[in-house]
């Protein structure tokens, strides 16, 4: 490593002057999720997760569109319910970064949201059981005496005064350190944080608020404030029976649901994999069904070669038999008639006539329409023609090869009858093959042509 790249690497570890996020160890019901320290000044979102004010005041705004602006009603005689709604008078909204819900964020900013009091026990419990003299929050130098309550934070002497003397933080409540853990968790005061150590042991009934005295005394003086022990019941039991009566029972049946949808999705993949290889075996076996097709097909189509092949073979010999036949009587009967004399004719007349005539009649002559008529093309392969089961699976792809017999086929119909020249007429001609089998699949290409009975010899 060059020297230069040691001091930009030195550089880096100095500027990480953030304080190191808390340990694994500690409560996380003490940590901001956020800024994954100790909460400062815990406050509650309507969603019920609690974060820093100063965290969520650094939220980016996710609507700002008020969703309702009261105004109190005039007259003075303003009901707990229209105090309540002025004060939750809305600006904008933020998403909680815990559950994503859009909350809303009062028009007083993160300081009008209510302070979550079992965080602050929570940071409280940790701060006394870590170890060592507790250093200064703000200043990271003295040595902590005091605590102010409101921001959680330990200060030294001097940031105990600083902080007095700031506006905005000179109504914290500071408590001596050593108060603070004498006291322990479960006497820990709630103190008014407009009122430093006063407890806040009233509750106003109009504002809807925990008070001290003093706030009754004053901001209060005309409101009907009771001991919070004398509400708490009614207060708590709201709650309870919230809890008890009504989101008890859907936690379950969300439980219940919950799992019925977890174990569906582990059926869903035990049938996945079923089906996937019931899937694959079908594919080995239709593959083999198809292989095998393919090799009857292969083998039907061989035979149908041989087949043609030897009646082509024989056809040939037959019609060379003929050729010589014929030819060879002509030649002899018109070297007879050119070169003969009438005697050498006469002599010979019987015989050739005989054979001529026996030839003209009888001999090998076949159609040549019907002559060979398979050239190759009438078999064929038909892709998509069933071909019944194969192993069990259905198949198609079949070889068609029968070709059709002109001495066969037949017309049939009234059309054929009546027919007219000029006139629609309608017949049906059916065409077989040699083995008088009707020939229902096309592939022929076939030449009809329709001459008149006694046009016939012509
Ligand atoms: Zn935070
Ligand atoms: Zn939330
Ligand atoms: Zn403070
Ligand atoms: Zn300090
Ligand atoms: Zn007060
Ligand atoms: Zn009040």
């Amino acid at each position: 490593m060059s020297q230069s790249e040691q001091k930009e690497t030195a550089d880096k570890q100095t500027v990480s002057s953030e304080p190191e996020p808390q340990s694994a160890s500690v409560n996380p019901r003490a940590v901001c999720r956020v800024c994954k320290h100790l909460y400062r000044e815990p406050k509650i979102l309507p969603c019920l997760h609690t974060f820093c004010s100063d965290c969520i005041g650094q939220l980016e705004p996710f609507s700002t569109s008020p969703r309702g602006h009261f105004t109190a009603p005039e007259g003075g005689g303003r009901s707990g319910e229209a105090a309540e709604q002025d004060r939750d008078s809305l600006s904008f909204t933020v998403l909680c970064p815990e559950c994503d819900t859009e909350v809303d964020i009062p028009r007083s900013g993160p300081a009008g949201l209510s302070t979550d009091h079992l965080a602050l026990d929570e940071v409280f419990l940790e701060t006394l059981v870590s170890d060592g003299p507790l250093g200064c929050d703000l200043c990271g130098e003295g040595s902590a005496e005091s605590r102010c309550e409101v921001c959680s934070l330990n200060l030294c002497e001097f940031c105990r005064q600083a902080h007095r003397r700031q506006k905005r933080t000179a109504s914290h409540s500071i408590q001596a350190v050593t108060e603070l853990k004498a006291r322990g968790r479960l006497c820990r005061p709630v103190l008014c944080s407009l009122h430093p150590g006063q407890e806040l042991r009233l509750f106003c009934q109009p504002c809807d608020l925990p008070v001290c005295l003093e706030c009754a005394a004053t901001l209060h003086r005309d409101h009907r404030c009771c001991p919070t022990h004398d509400v708490i019941d009614r207060h708590g039991d709201r709650i309870r029976e919230l809890v008890s009566a009504r989101l008890r029972p859907r936690l379950e049946r969300l439980e219940d649901s919950l799992q019925k949808v977890e174990i569906s999705q582990e059926n869903l993949q035990v049938r996945a994999d079923e089906t996937a290889n019931q899937i694959r075996v079908f594919a080995r076996e239709y593959t083999s069904a198809v292989e095998a097709h393919c090799l009857s097909l292969l083998r039907r189509l061989e035979e149908i070669r041989v087949q043609r092949r030897n009646h082509l073979h024989l056809q040939r010999a037959q019609l060379q038999q003929a050729l010589l036949d014929v030819r060879g009587s002509v030649e002899f009967a018109e070297r007879l008639l050119s070169c003969g004399s009438d005697a050498e004719i006469l002599s010979a007349k019987g015989v050739t006539l005989r054979r001529l005539t026996s030839l003209a009649e009888s001999g090998y002559d076949p159609h040549p329409a019907t002559v060979a008529p398979d050239d190759g093309g009438s078999v064929c392969f038909l892709p998509r023609e069933p071909a019944g089961e194969v192993e069990g699976y259905p198949l198609v792809g079949v070889i068609h090869s029968r070709t059709v017999d002109v001495s066969r086929c037949t017309v049939e119909g009234e059309g054929l009858q009546q027919g007219t020249v000029a006139q629609r007429g309608h017949f049906t001609l059916v065409c077989r093959d040699s083995g008088g089998e009707r020939l229902a699949r096309g592939g022929e290409h076939v030449l009809v042509s329709i001459v008149h009975k006694e046009k016939k010899n012509w």
